[in-house]
């Protein structure tokens, strides 16, 4: 009989459970997830990068004027970014259809 789920091991669970190549999400349009995504205000951008370093997705973007720039195919509007942003010039707005 298969065990029940919660009693198994991570040595138990099927390959599909493991991430054997690091960073593969690049190759997929995860932003096809969000429901909101993160809106920038570049008046107010202090170009500090906190932004930039907070994404765990790195879904934003230097852009050449020294502010930044989302990448809105791998965003998945999780809005740490907008959390993190301290001069508050990053806003969550609900994703268009
Ligand atoms: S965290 Fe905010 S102020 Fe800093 S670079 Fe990003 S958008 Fe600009
Ligand atoms: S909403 Fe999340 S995934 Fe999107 S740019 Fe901000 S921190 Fe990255």
């Amino acid at each position: 009989m298969a065990k029940n789920f919660s009693e198994m091991t991570w040595k138990e669970f099927d390959l599909a459970f493991m991430v054997t190549n690091p960073g593969c999400s690049a190759e997929y349009r995860t932003g096809d997830w969000r429901s909101q995504r993160p809106v920038a205000d570049k008046s107010k951008c202090i170009k500090c990068g906190v932004c930039y370093l907070s994404c765990p997705d790195d879904a934003i973007r230097l852009a050449a004027d020294g502010t930044y720039d989302f990448d809105y195919e791998h965003c998945k509007g999780c809005g740490i970014c907008a959390t993190e942003c301290w001069t508050g010039c990053i806003s969550m707005v609900e994703e268009e259809k």
